[in-house]
């Protein structure tokens, strides 16, 4: 299960550094997490990593993309894989 930024976001920039699959971008308005791209983390943290850090606790998991944890190290695998060849 990917994870979302709510509305609550203030765009304190803290999240989108932390994020070890560049799942988040800047979006409109607020900041944004790419679901093909966030895996909670997995494969890199024991815990998703933006929500450890966000200062007003406003990155939930999305019950829109829910995904078990064999398809998360899955995306995981196939993530690093792509990494792997463009460099
Ligand atoms: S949970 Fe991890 S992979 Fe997903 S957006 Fe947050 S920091 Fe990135
Ligand atoms: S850390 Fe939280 S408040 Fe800061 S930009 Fe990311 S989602 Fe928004």
């Amino acid at each position: 299960m990917s994870l979302y930024i709510t509305d609550e976001c203030i765009n304190c920039d803290v999240c989108e550094p932390v994020c070890p699959n560049e799942a988040i971008y800047m979006g409109e308005l607020i900041y944004e997490i790419n679901p093909s791209l966030c895996t909670e983390c997995i494969g890199h943290h024991d815990q998703p990593q933006c929500q450890l850090f966000c200062p007003v606790d406003c990155i939930p998991l999305d019950p829109q993309h829910v995904e078990s944890h064999d398809q998360l190290m899955d995306k995981f695998k196939k993530l690093t894989a792509q990494k792997n060849t463009s460099n």
